[in-house]
């Protein structure tokens, strides 16, 4: 079994108390890894250290131009070890090695951006209508950021905030899921390798309440990066509002994908499978309500049926593998749970709606990526995230109704439409609730442009250089002659 310690101020310690914890391997169902279970004397020591690098180390003194190049190092570190990186986060969420191995690489892409980035931060000076008065905006890192992440891409999730965070010049303290905390550690000693200072990046290991909470709680920590569920998110806005923490949530969604009659529908059907079946459907961006035009309804639902059906599952680690397990048994759980849901409900299961065991499936925590047509709005199906490879098909008739139908769920993450009309494209564009809308494509994302959510799917944005601003506070100067 790997062993694991906390990474404070560059240093491999023990958690204060001596206390560790396993993380299962979803294929085998065996523990693979241990880590220690921080608790608020660690949060202490680490924010301590963080406090430190920020005000008086050598991060403090670094020209920004420096700052970058050291950013862009540690892509390049990544890059050069992506495999390591990968397989042990598919060790820990069960991910495909191919996708993990993509993800990797393309978090390598946030530091080389945000690298370049470090040094091209600039204020303003305002005219004033008085002689003699200037007025200076100056933009200043925050001090201390707090990142808190998921199980279903520890790594990128992370990188969309070290990234800008350090660009800024703050430093960080990271939290990854409980169930994935082991390729944070690897990162934060590819960090230290490349020469980032004590201080500047600390991981500590462990549970929400006995982490999370009281490093959102530490006086010292000035901003709170979360993403996670909507119910952890409320939690944790709630605490950081106790502080008047400035704060970004990253949270669920039930996406709309959304093709009408004149698509591409070999295109469309591609595009919805791998919207919702990407990752086993564990992602907060997953298209999980299909809304198909009326006329091409059965064409098309026959279509992405065949596909589903001919999905390759089993071991996250083969090559030809498209579905791998479920990353957590919690999760695995539930995802099974909300199949019976939409079956009570009445929806009309089309393909899987079944959990899998066999030897090709290890410990067994697999679910048949599973299709239901003839599903209502009103339906639990189609309003909560099930965050598993489970889609959920209802019909809508023209675009005024696939507006209504798309738009009348609390989340707003995302939204995909499919059409060769350049008309509807920018209706639904403009009408759709969400954060991101993909037209023609789905599940595109990129350093370079802004993702968050609109309504119960959160606040703020990562990505693009105005995430840089997120992690600054504004001055303004004030001089007379
Ligand atoms: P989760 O909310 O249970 O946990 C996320 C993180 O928060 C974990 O590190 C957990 O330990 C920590 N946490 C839990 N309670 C806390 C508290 N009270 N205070 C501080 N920290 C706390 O989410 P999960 O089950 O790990 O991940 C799945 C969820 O994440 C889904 O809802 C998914 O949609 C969402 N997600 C969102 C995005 C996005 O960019 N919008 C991306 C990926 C995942």
């Amino acid at each position: 079994m790997e062993q694991f310690k906390l990474f404070i101020n560059n240093e491999w310690v023990d958690a204060q108390a001596g206390e560790s914890f396993e993380t299962d391997d979803p294929y085998t169902g065996k523990p693979w890894a241990q880590v220690p279970r921080g608790r608020a004397a660690d949060v202490n020591r680490a924010v301590a250290a963080a406090k430190a690098a920020f005000e008086d180390g050598p991060w403090s003194r670094m020209s920004a131009s420096d700052r970058g190049r050291l950013i862009y190092k540690l892509g390049e570190r990544i890059e050069r070890d992506a495999q390591r990186l990968a397989e042990v986060e598919s060790r820990d969420n069960g991910k495909l090695m191919s996708e993990v191995l993509g993800q990797v690489k393309y978090c390598a892409k946030y530091f080389y951006y945000y690298g370049g980035l470090a040094d091209k931060i600039q204020g303003h000076v305002v005219p004033m209508d008085k002689p003699g008065v200037f007025n200076t905006v100056r933009y200043e890192p925050i001090g201390v950021v707090a990142s808190i992440t998921p199980w279903n891409s520890s790594l990128l999730l992370t990188a969309w905030k070290l990234g800008p965070a350090l660009c800024a010049g703050n430093t960080i303290v990271c939290k990854p899921s409980e169930f994935t905390p082991a390729s944070l550690l690897v990162l934060a000693e590819m960090a230290r390798e490349v020469g980032f200072p004590p201080g500047v990046i600390n991981v500590l290991t462990g549970y929400g309440a006995e982490v999370g909470e009281p490093l959102i709680r530490h006086p010292d920590v000035g901003r709170v990066a979360f993403t996670g569920g909507d119910a952890a998110g409320r939690r944790v806005y709630t605490t950081a509002a106790e502080g008047l923490k400035r704060v970004s949530l990253e949270l669920g969604g039930k996406s709309p994908n959304i093709v009408f009659d004149d698509a591409d529908l070999d295109r469309a059907a591609n595009g919805v499978i791998t919207g919702i079946f990407s990752a086993g459907g564990q992602t907060c961006m997953a298209g999980s309500r299909l809304l198909l035009q009326e006329s091409i309804h059965d064409e098309f639902l026959a279509r992405i049926e065949k596909i589903t059906r001919s999905a390759k599952i089993g071991d996250p680690r083969k090559a030809d593998t498209q579905i791998g397990p479920v990353a957590t048994r919690p999760q695995y759980e539930k995802v099974l749970q909300y199949i019976d849901i939409a079956k009570q409900e009445g929806a009309r299961c089309v393909t899987g709606g079944r959990a899998l065991s066999g030897p090709e499936y290890g410990a067994g925590q697999f679910v048949e990526p599973t299709i239901f047509a003839d599903v209502r709005n009103d339906m639990r199906i189609a309003q909560e995230e099930v965050f598993g490879p489970v889609l959920a098909v209802l019909k809508f008739k023209d675009e005024a109704d696939a507006i209504r139908i798309g738009n009348d769920i609390r989340f707003g993450l995302a939204a995909g439409v499919w059409t060769r009309s350049l008309h509807r494209a920018m209706l639904m564009s403009e009408k759709l609730r969400a954060g991101t809308v993909w037209v023609n494509n789905y599940r595109s994302t990129s350093y370079m442009t802004p993702f968050g959510g609109f309504k119960d799917s959160g606040l703020g944005r990562e990505g693009g250089f105005e995430s840089v601003k997120e992690y600054m506070e504004v001055k303004s100067v004030w001089m007379s002659s």
